[in-house]
């Protein structure tokens, strides 16, 4: 090879690795760094501040970084609210024999009571109202946004969940409806007011502090990097 091809080669050879290193990058993200003032719910290591559903240790096995969906529903020992954003991140496996609702799903429970569905919805049709990133049966996530944000199956994605509960009288009486954001992967898909809990809800106590809670669905879904911060009212 001539002293230019050779030069053009490396070159061509150096853009091609940078590309990829890139591509790499961009498919499969590194934990994001939590902010100053959040609190680490979660940091890879061990589910200290976490339990079954019954107080009892929780039954999800921490590997590498991560944390996958073993036995029951779990909840932070700690209640928040009324007023948070939380951030999770989350990996769904692939599942292609498996349709709608049956496919990768799990769920973030805000205070225990109002689901955030984590689904995999790439390529999966299922009523809108329970695709990812929706409130479970209440607030659907907008289409052509939630186009843009999914990924494929086995990759990281993160959630950012912007709350704020709904405010109740003495009588536990809605007077003014909650409000949630949620963004997947950098982009807003859902967001809208809510005045009741989803299924599922640990109990009915809108107005009260509650745990974040992950569901147990029976799909091996890993969740990775979980930290909340308290909003001003
Ligand atoms: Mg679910």
């Amino acid at each position: 090879m001539s002293p230019l091809r050779s030069v053009l080669a490396l070159a061509l050879l150096t853009g091609l690795l940078a590309l990829s290193a890139a591509a790499v990058t961009a498919a499969d993200p590194k934990p994001q760094t939590p902010p100053k003032g959040a609190t680490v719910l979660f940091d890879g290591k061990d589910l200290s501040g976490w339990t079954s559903m019954n107080g009892k240790a929780a039954e999800w096995k921490v590997t590498d970084g991560y944390v996958e969906v073993g036995k029951g529903d779990i909840r932070t020992k700690e209640t928040f609210g009324p007023d948070f954003r939380l951030h999770v991140e989350f990996w769904l496996p692939n599942m292609p024999e498996a349709k709608g609702q049956g496919r990768a799903n799990s769920g973030v429970y805000l205070q225990g009571r109002y689901e955030i569905q984590v689904l995999d919805s790439y390529m999966n049709e299922t009523y809108q109202n329970g695709s990812v990133g929706a409130l479970y049966g209440i607030l659907e996530p907008n289409k052509e946004a939630q186009a843009k944000a999914i990924k494929p199956p086995e990759k990281w994605n993160t959630y950012d969940i912007t709350f704020h509960a709904p405010r109740v009288d003495p009588q536990g009486k809605v007077t003014t409806p909650g409000t949630v954001k949620v963004v997947l992967n950098g982009v807003t898909i859902t967001e809208g007011k809510f005045d009741k809990v989803t299924g599922g809800a640990m109990d009915n106590k809108i107005g009260e502090p509650g745990p974040i809670r992950l569901q147990d669905h029976g799909c091996k879904i890993r969740f990775r990097n979980i930290w909340i911060q308290k909003l001003d009212q």
